[in-house]
């Protein structure tokens, strides 16, 4: 790649002899050498030689109210000189995480007014994990240990949340999943429900969870997770039929229900949380990302009050972080909530942005690579097939990979899973940005099948 700029050599130099980059192929990074970016506006990236580029996965989906807002560099300003760091162990607090604590608790579901703080995603489900199974040890019935899971499920890469998570390629590394986590089939229709029609194939997958209670034991089961839409999978939304029957096999058998907010929480959806928006009533939800808008590392998990009355006769919960409830990060988070609450930013999704960016991803359907366009809120998935009618991919192409290159090259983040392009952009993005983002996506998707038939 020709270089405008002499210092982007420089880093990329760095990189290659000191930096082992998450999720990437070490050797070819190397060859190839990073992206630099070097500071973003809004919804909006700039890279180290100077280009621009729409940032249509809000980081990691996590930058909710968009970049380069000062209040939060402030309040982390503010913070660290007041009280930079004290620890929540030993019989203490400090007002940022009491303050935030109740701030969750009023935008959280009903019944859910405790929060255990973490450092990340990863380490809320950790938590979640042995939390449940104190919970039920507590309550006399040790061996309710089971966590049923979903394929393709994501819940982070510590040893706990790969090991819920449903990425075989994660296990593959590293002797995963740890003992008494099982998956069960996940809700992805357009990949995997065959002839099924969508409501059926809904049912179908939903009625897993049952079978795997009744194979295991429900007196062996303490929970299942699951992400209210799966992110990191591919933006599945599942059929209109199935967290309706989730639910009712949930109310007949005595096992807790964790919900995954760490993507759907803080608004994605067009609610506060995906709970909201299919009216699930979870046991726990864990939270990170959007809480702090990515600014800062925070996670954590929000208890039902009925759990919390069971612990709260257990003794000592013998589990937490160093940086658990971290005043920085708690100052930062309490400030992003204000923004998102003064600022109507959840509202102006659910009855602006996300009902217009839907419309205009749906017209996306009438490009030839186009299989399926879905997606809630400020969540989009685009499949990209061979053949529309029946769902065939472009076998060993790397067709998402080719897109995406093409997106990066043409000013627009958009991830690919495989052959699926997803987004999930600020949520403050505009309706102007929301067009020129869906443009730039079908110019990628012009020159994707260029590149496939040249
Ligand atoms: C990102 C993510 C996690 C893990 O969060 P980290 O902060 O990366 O540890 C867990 N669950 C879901 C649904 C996620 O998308």
């Amino acid at each position: 790649m020709s270089s405008n700029n002499p210092q982007t050599r420089e880093w990329q130099s760095l990189s290659n002899e000191h930096h082992l980059a998450p999720f990437s192929d070490f050797k070819q990074l190397k060859e190839k050498g990073p992206r630099i970016i070097t500071s973003a506006k809004g919804v909006y990236l700039w890279d180290s030689e100077g280009n621009k580029i729409l940032d249509g996965m809000a980081g990691l989906w996590c930058v909710a109210i968009g970049y380069g807002r000062d209040e939060l560099a402030d309040a982390a300003s503010k913070q660290m000189r007041e009280l930079p760091y004290y620890n929540l162990f030993f019989q203490t607090a400090h007002p940022p995480v009491l303050e935030l604590a109740k701030a969750i608790a009023d935008i959280a579901p009903q019944g859910m007014n405790h929060v255990f703080f973490t450092g990340s995603g990863s380490e809320g489900n950790d938590t979640m994990l042995r939390m449940v199974r104190h919970y039920w040890a507590i309550k006399g019935q040790p061996n309710k240990k089971v966590i049923i899971s979903r394929k393709n499920g994501y819940h982070g890469s510590t040893v706990a949340g790969a090991s819920l998570g449903g990425m075989t390629y994660m296990h593959e590394q590293g002797d995963l999943p740890i003992p008494g986590i099982v998956h069960i089939a996940q809700p992805y229709w357009f990949g995997e429900g065959g002839d099924m029609t969508p409501e059926e194939f809904g049912v179908w997958a939903a009625n897993q969870l049952e079978e795997k209670i009744l194979e295991i034991g429900v007196d062996n089961v303490g929970a299942f997770i699951a992400e209210p839409i799966q992110g990191a999978g591919g933006v599945i939304v599942p059929p209109e039929s199935y967290w309706p029957r989730i639910k009712e096999i949930l109310a007949k058998y005595d096992i807790l229900f964790v919900a995954d907010e760490v993507i759907c929480g803080f608004g994605r959806t067009g609610e506060w949380f995906g709970s909201d928006y299919y009216d699930l009533k979870p046991d726990m939800m864990t939270i990170a990302k959007g809480l702090t808008s990515g600014y800062i590392p925070m996670g954590g998990l929000i208890v039902r009050d009925s759990v919390v009355e069971v612990l709260n006769e257990g003794g000592d919960f013998n589990h937490g972080f160093t940086y658990s409830g971290h005043p920085v990060a708690a100052a930062v988070a309490l400030e992003n909530i204000r923004i998102m609450r003064d600022e109507k930013i959840i509202e102006r999704v659910h009855t602006e942005t996300a009902p217009y960016l839907q419309k205009r991803l749906r017209e996306l359907n009438d490009h030839p690579l186009v299989g399926e366009v879905r997606g809630v809120g400020l969540l989009g998935a685009i499949e990209l097939v061979q053949d529309k009618a029946t769902r065939k991919r472009y076998e060993g192409k790397g067709v998402g990979m080719i897109c995406r290159q093409f997106c990066f090259d043409n000013g627009l983040i958009m991830r690919a899973v495989g052959d699926t392009m997803i987004i999930a952009p600020p949520l403050v993005i505009t309706p102007a940005e929301i067009d020129e983002l869906v443009a730039k996506a079908r110019k990628c998707l012009d020159l994707t099948l260029s590149a496939l038939q040249g």
